[in-house]
């Protein structure tokens, strides 16, 4: 039998990424103090500043004008937002090409759970090599990974050694706890600046004096769900997993108008096509929707949504028309609009009605429901065999 591995987090954070990107496609600003963001005349802040900048305290949020200041001699240099995503792009690929379980956090930093990417490349510090290797192959940049068993952990190691770094947590409770005790308070999650104060003034400034300090009186500086909380993370406890995007929760077309509509035949024409547009996509991705949207942008661009249930997730063209329809029919005023659109969320693999849900606008009884899937079905197949032109409903045609 297999042993259950582990559970391995990295962090991965690129190392002063806008600032490298620009050194390494200007080889004339390496080994200089560069920094990326609006000149010092111009008002604006730094965006990012190389490791030859920080050693002058330049940091980014700062005014520019102060940065100069600092260091006479920095070079500043625009930003170049387009670079940057391209190399982006380039590590989470890499990112990919370990775990399907990525979750970005900038544009340059994500946590990756490799739990299972360990049957296939080895220890959580030799996959976190590997990624550092591709890294610096494909980008010439580098990066620090901290790995350890929960999100938290890996967040604060990958921050310790920086840059160019691989920092280790170890996986043993009593050990974990010694990792964190030096460590100052600041360096936890959710201890913001007011927080820091009041556990100051308690006499804790590190990790290790959290870890010791009984509950109540945490409980008596900031309340319990914050004691809960510091308690369980200064002993290195956290319980989250990776959040991915990937999966597609909801599904929206819309259409701005060339010039702003005021006619409602016009609307509703263009709106039920988005409708049945959503609904084909719906239906070839296998999912019915518990919940369908209005969005309508009037012409000073403020904007509505408005939103209607389903007691039973539908995925056919005339219950998402009936729905959709109702909306627009409530919504819409004698207005010129901008933009329209339709989407559905709620998506499910089934129509089997949630445990809980909130009966807001009727489905058709089951036998009527089966019969317009099996209509709406049909209909998809003809339409991709002939072409979306070669079915309508009689409705449209008048
Ligand atoms: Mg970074």
């Amino acid at each position: 039998m297999m042993q259950p591995l582990p559970t391995t987090f990295l962090h991965v954070d690129m190392d002063a990424f806008f600032a490298s990107v620009e050194q390494r496609d200007h080889p004339e600003l390496r080994g200089k103090p560069v920094v990326v963001g609006a000149p010092p005349g111009q008002r604006g802040v730094v965006a990012a500043a190389s490791y030859e900048a920080r050693k002058y305290g330049i940091h980014s949020a700062m005014p520019s004008s102060t940065a100069q200041q600092k260091c006479p001699h920095a070079v500043f240099v625009a930003h170049n937002m387009a670079r940057y995503k391209e190399a982006s792009r380039q590590i989470m690929r890499i990112f990919e090409s370990y775990t399907p379980l990525v979750q970005p956090l900038s544009i340059d930093e994500a946590f990756l759970d490799v739990t299972g990417a360990r049957r296939l490349f080895g220890t959580g510090q030799a996959i976190a090599e590997k990624i550092r290797r591709d890294i610096l192959e494909q980008t010439e940049l580098t990066a620090s990974v901290g790995v350890a068993p929960n999100m938290f952990l890996a967040k604060i190691a990958s921050d310790m050694n920086k840059p160019d770094s691989l920092t280790m947590v170890p996986f043993e409770q009593k050990a974990i706890e010694q990792f964190l005790a030096p460590l100052p308070i600041g360096r936890m999650w959710g201890v913001g600046k007011v927080t820091q104060k009041k556990l100051l003034s308690l006499g804790l400034s590190t990790i290790g004096q959290l870890q010791q300090c009984d509950f109540p009186t945490l409980e008596r500086a900031v309340g319990p769900r914050a004691a809960r909380g510091f308690s369980q993370l200064a002993h290195g406890i956290d319980e989250r997993s990776i959040e991915t995007d990937s999966e597609e929760k909801s599904i929206s077309n819309e259409t701005t108008f060339a010039e702003d509509l005021t006619d409602r035949e016009q609307i509703e024409a263009v709106y039920k096509r988005l409708i049945d547009k959503v609904g084909a996509r719906l239906r070839k991705a296998g999912y019915f929707a518990s919940t369908v949207h209005l969005k309508i942008r009037w012409s000073d661009f403020s904007t509505i949504t408005r939103q209607t249930r389903f007691s039973i997730p539908c995925a056919d063209d005339v219950s998402l028309r009936e729905a959709g329809m109702a909306l627009l029919e409530e919504h819409l005023r004698r207005r010129p609009v901008r933009l329209i659109g339709f989407g559905v969320s709620g998506l499910s693999e089934t129509d089997q009605p949630p445990a809980q849900q909130l009966n807001l606008f009727e489905a058709p009884d089951t036998a009527e429901h089966e019969k317009r899937n099996r209509l709406s079905r049909a209909a998809d197949g003809i339409k991709e065999k002939y072409g979306g032109q070669s079915l309508r409903r009689g409705s449209d045609l008048n």
